[in-house]
């Protein structure tokens, strides 16, 4: 009998993470966890309350929220203290001042607690910056992935001009910039390449190859799960 396992899939705007995560957890059973959404709300709310993006603003308000990812037909759905957010928090507004306020070490804390709380038992697919490195750094199977700069800011613009918001390919060239900047830069888990994780180059691979070396991956931990089961430590 296989273990429901923790996978992590972390790395910067734009290399495929949510799209490949949410398959994957399609494919094993499990539940997919978007914790980019967790800063997006918590930002949101901020946003929403005209605060100072600061810490002790931030760490008042982030303790008095409730954020909860429901799986809906369609995909995750995100609710803020009950309101369904998840449109509202893919804005340009939101995506601005997110990296500023998940720079926080009081946002984090509170946002990586209610994340351990979530996936602790296992059975998850969980993306974001720090998932492998801090969130479960002792998870079974951890991925980086990594795509070059054009290619990400075209599937950001895709994604984009799908919702109907106005941009071009030199916009989100510049914020997706702008956002690795800050997400890799800032002294509270920076986002990093986590110890123990496989890269994986997405630039020119489909979703479905994605999804096959994730799988292959898990596979791998399986195999050598049920070989230790059955052989003990050699
Ligand atoms: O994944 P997504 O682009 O929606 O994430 C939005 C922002 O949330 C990131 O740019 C980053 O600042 C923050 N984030 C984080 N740690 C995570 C997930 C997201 O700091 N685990």
């Amino acid at each position: 009998m296989q273990p429901d396992i923790i996978i992590t899939i972390d790395g910067p705007a734009g290399a495929g993470k949510s799209t490949t995560a949410r398959q994957v957890a399609e494919r094993l059973g499990y539940t997919y966890i978007d914790t980019g959404a967790m800063y997006r709300a918590a930002t949101l709310a901020a946003l929403r309350a005209g605060i100072a993006l600061e810490a002790q603003p931030l760490a008042a308000l982030v303790g008095t929220l409730t954020i909860e990812l429901v799986p809906g037909p369609s995909g995750q759905r995100t609710l803020l203290n009950g309101e369904d957010v998840t449109e509202a928090i893919r804005k340009p507004e939101v995506t601005s001042a997110v990296s500023a306020v998940s720079a926080i070490p009081e946002v984090r804390k509170s946002m990586v607690a209610r994340q351990r709380q979530i996936g602790m038992q296992g059975g998850v697919v969980m993306d974001g910056r720090d998932i492998g490195s801090v969130v479960f750094p002792h998870a079974q199977v951890k991925v980086y992935l990594v795509a070059n700069i054009g290619e990400r800011a075209r599937r950001r613009l895709q994604d984009l001009q799908a919702q109907g918001e106005a941009t071009t390919l030199d916009d989100q060239i510049q914020q997706i910039e702008h956002r690795d900047r800050l997400d890799s830069e800032r002294a509270a888990s920076p986002l990093v390449k986590p110890d123990g994780a496989v890269e994986i180059d997405t630039t020119d691979l489909s979703i479905e190859e994605q999804v096959g070396k994730i799988l292959h991956l898990v596979k791998n931990y399986q195999k050598a799960y049920a070989y230790i089961s059955a052989f003990g430590n050699l």
